[in-house]
């Protein structure tokens, strides 16, 4: 805090890690104390800041600001998002950073932690807009990435269309054609299964957390946050597990459908034409649209926040345990507040913390990169197979280093000790730096 007192976010996401992993570090204080472990692994290897100017459709000239923060490679080369929003600032992406080094090291593949971005906001912008934003972005960027060095991928505001755009001008400067960026199209370079993997890899842990603790994802009702990739696909997947889900949200409010999310109608309303929530009761004349925030208020059994950080809160916790709520699993990173968190653990309610629950993605980014270097393109259900796999060792992983710590069914602590380990590991072993 002394060091860098405004970055809130990160204080919340260091805190959290930090307190849990005081079991392990009980262990090996002397060992870590001699080797400032933890004051090494909360300071980013380096953290780079740079002017984005670009020219609107009025001809006035913009200038954004554009972050990387590479936080960690010793278990392979930097991954991580770039977050294109209004809200982004020094803070918000060392937190995310911070929280990717776990989750790649818990997803067993070799890849280190990174986060990066810009406040520009795509929304509203024209196509040529945000070209010369990605332009702009990746002259600068390109300086220090490289598929050895630093794959960035996807995140709010980074879809498919953004890092196309940026692969473009990373190839152009860099006169290379390499796997510098993951969730790139099919037809350069992309993996099938990337748009899917984070939602689908959601699923594919709560089925298993739930199945390990005596309960069936069949016909359980499931509460959705967001509407936006993560969203969207972990909605088609519980549908296809035989789950219902009666929930999305975007920024400015909440749809309600209790015959359940029409997850055509939101491919169309989001992906197709960029739309907002207030569009689906076209599509479903019989559901409820809301303003402001309120899906956790809706009786459910399993909650999926999806959207963004700190949207799960107290007051939410305390209405999905009074309406018997069973799960909340993270599709977003750190949506549940620490106060929340606390309350839905000591509540009964089976938590499952986005660096477990949400690392689908980034998985499928580092399968991408496999893909990219063997010059191969796997099928769907190959990768989808592997994700599924990956899924499943993520959660036992996680339930072990709980169970080993004498903190049995804690998934939080029991996530933040198994990504740590390998990470603290490898530190020691590479000397200091
Ligand atoms: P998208 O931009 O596709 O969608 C984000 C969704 O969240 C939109 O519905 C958006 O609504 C809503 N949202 C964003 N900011 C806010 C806010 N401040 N308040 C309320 N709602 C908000 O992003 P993704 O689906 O890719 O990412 C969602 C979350 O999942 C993020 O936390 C991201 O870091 C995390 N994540 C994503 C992965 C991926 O593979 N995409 C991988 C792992 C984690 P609106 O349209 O109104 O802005």
């Amino acid at each position: 805090v002394r060091k860098n007192p405004a970055e809130q976010e990160f204080h919340q996401a260091v805190k959290e890690v930090l307190e849990s992993l005081r079991p392990i570090v009980k262990v090996n204080e002397a060992k870590y104390r001699k080797e400032a472990l933890l004051e090494r692994l909360v300071e980013p290897d380096r953290q780079i800041k740079f002017r984005v100017p670009w020219v609107d459709d009025k001809g006035q000239v913009q200038v954004n600001t554009g972050y990387r923060v590479q936080f960690n490679n010793a278990v392979g080369p930097y991954k991580g998002g770039l977050r294109l929003h209004p809200s982004v600032n020094i803070g918000i992406i060392k937190f995310l950073g911070f929280e990717q080094i776990f989750k790649n090291s818990l997803t067993g593949l070799p890849i280190g932690g990174a986060k990066g971005g810009s406040d520009f906001d795509p929304k509203g912008k024209s196509d040529r807009e945000v070209l010369a934003f990605c332009k702009s972005f990746m002259t600068e960027l390109y300086k220090y990435i490289g598929a050895d060095v630093d794959v960035p991928a996807g995140d709010i505001g980074t879809g498919a269309r953004e890092i196309g755009y940026m692969f473009g001008q990373f190839k152009k400067i860099k006169g290379t054609y390499e796997g510098v960026l993951t969730g790139k199209g099919l037809s350069y370079g992309g993996s099938l299964v990337r748009k899917e993997a984070t939602g689908y890899g959601l699923l594919y842990l709560v089925e298993e957390m739930l199945k390990c603790n005596g309960f069936d994802i069949t016909g359980k009702l499931v509460a959705i946050s967001g509407s936006g990739n993560v969203a969207i696909y972990a909605a088609q997947k519980a549908f296809q597990l035989g789950a219902k889900v009666i929930t999305v949200s975007d920024s400015n409010g909440w749809v309600y459908d209790p015959e359940g999310i029409d997850v055509a109608a939101l491919q169309i309303i989001k992906e197709e034409n960029r739309g907002r929530l207030t569009e689906y009761k076209k599509y479903r004349p019989n559901s409820e649209y809301h303003e402001g925030r309120g899906v956790w208020s809706v009786k459910c059994d399993i909650a999926l926040p999806c959207a963004t950080q700190n949207e799960l809160l107290l007051e939410d916790a305390k209405a999905l345990v009074s309406n018997h709520c069973i799960a909340v699993a993270e599709g977003a990173n750190m949506p549940t507040t620490l106060d929340a968190t606390e309350y839905l653990q000591t509540h009964g309610v089976l938590f499952a913390p986005g660096k477990a629950a949400n690392a689908g993605g980034v998985a499928t980014s580092a399968l991408e990169m496999s893909q990219n270097s063997e010059r191969l393109s796997w099928s769907f259900e190959e990768v989808d197979e592997k994700l599924k796999h990956i899924m499943l060792n993520i959660f036992h992983n996680m339930s072990d280093a709980a169970e080993r710590y004498g903190a049995k069914g804690n998934y939080v602590m029991g996530a933040n000790i198994a990504g740590f380990e390998k990470v603290a590991d490898a530190m020691i072993a590479q000397g200091i730096w």
